[in-house]
């Protein structure tokens, strides 16, 4: 399998240069692409309107299987569903789907591991292995998508004559899972580009959502790609001090060069700019902190998420009570910074950044 091409890999102008290389005219590369994007094909028997030939080259020269999942944790209340994935190299990734009333949100993940060694963080705790592929990125949203469109048509099944299939069965992104999606920006990028063209999946760029630690290089340039991609700043602190102890990588780039870049995004794009902030018991949680935050969003067309901190084993950092949540939320409200309190989704399944894998692979430190 070492020397098959991963299909989920190729941009589309790459999947034409090999198809036409193989001596099949132009339209065949709109056909495969439809297949794999559209009809979330998994396997190339089922691509009725290809020649039997080219289906078999197919099959024997590239590759679609490019995840394997290991473990699947479905929610008490089946809202939320986690999927722990075996890569070719035998790295694990994990991507979760969350189901709302009105939408369909997978939270994707970007590398094996983080090496910006956020210290609250399950994933940053284990360090870097390696960025993942396009393909790998782009797969775990169709493997989600498939495992959607699977139910939806089960249950159209049961309810004859009522179609329940949904054109975009995953129907948002967020950039949230494992890894820091800026420090692999090529793969991160194509697996966007891919996701939203629309010969393909064709999903909406105000769909998706990046969250970066706030990588000052990678937010200007998403800047000059002028796609409307939505913006998730992981922010923490209000002044560089805090900041640094809690996020390492921000020694590298002050919080007045973040805002100056986050404010520039907004500007091109029109987006409202989101922040995360999770609240740490006695770190990061003083009303005193809550006001410099305000003060340092302020004018700015954003929305704050306070995350209350989920415990991780490598750390003893605990999570604020809910009546410091609730003041610090109240002093941002009276600042005019709008905020919502983050439910914790998945909590019984673990569904924390890199909470599964950690467990899985035995490096829980207890
Ligand atoms: N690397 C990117 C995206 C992945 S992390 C980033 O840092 O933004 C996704 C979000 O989960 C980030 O906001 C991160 O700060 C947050 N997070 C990580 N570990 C957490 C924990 N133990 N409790 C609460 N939020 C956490
Ligand atoms: Fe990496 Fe994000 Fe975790 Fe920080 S919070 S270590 S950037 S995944």
């Amino acid at each position: 399998m070492e020397d098959r091409i991963a299909l989920y890999d190729l941009t589309y102008r790459q999947l034409s240069e090999l198809l036409t290389g193989w001596g099949e005219p132009r339209f065949r590369a709109d056909q495969v692409w439809h297949w794999l994007y559209n009809s979330l094909a998994g396997d190339f028997a089922s691509m009725a309107n290809i020649p039997k030939a080219l289906r078999e080259r197919l099959s024997t020269e590239t590759e679609l299987q490019l995840l394997t999942p290991l473990t699947e944790l479905e929610s008490a209340s089946g809202q939320t569903r986690k999927v722990l994935f075996r890569l070719p190299d035998g790295n694990t990734i994990e991507s979760v789907l969350m189901r709302y009333h009105d939408r369909r949100t997978a939270c994707i993940s970007t590398q094996v591991g983080c090496g910006m060694g956020c210290v609250f963080c399950a994933t940053g705790q284990g360090g870097l292995a390696r960025n993942l592929s396009a393909g790998e990125i782009v797969a775990q949203v169709i493997y989600l998508a498939r495992e959607i469109r699977r139910v939806q048509l089960e249950q159209s099944t049961f309810q004859a004559g009522r179609s329940q299939v949904a054109v975009h069965p995953v129907s948002n992104i967020v950039l949230m899972g494992m890894g820091e999606p800026l420090a692999n920006w090529a793969a991160t990028w194509q697996a966007i580009e891919t996701l939203t063209d629309s010969r393909g999946y064709n999903l909406g760029a105000r769909r998706i959502t990046l969250s970066t630690v706030g990588l000052v290089p990678g937010i200007r340039r998403m800047a000059q790609e002028g796609l409307p991609i939505n913006l998730a700043v992981s922010l923490h602190a209000p002044n560089d001090e805090l900041r640094s102890q809690l996020v390492p990588v921000s020694r590298n780039h002050s919080l007045a060069d973040l805002m100056s870049a986050v404010r520039e995004y907004g500007q091109k794009t029109g987006r409202r700019i989101t922040f995360e902030y999770a609240l740490i018991a006695g770190v990061n949680d003083s009303l005193e902190l809550a006001r410099d935050l305000a003060a340092l969003l302020g004018g700015l067309l954003c929305h704050v998420n306070l995350i209350p901190l989920n415990p991780t084993p490598g750390s003893a950092l605990q999570p604020s009570p809910r009546e410091q949540v609730d003041a610090f939320s109240g002093v941002l409200e009276a600042a005019g910074i709008p905020s919502t309190v983050r439910m914790r989704r998945g909590i019984d399944i673990e569904a924390g950044c890199g909470q599964l894998r950690q467990r899985q692979s035995g490096i829980v430190v207890k």
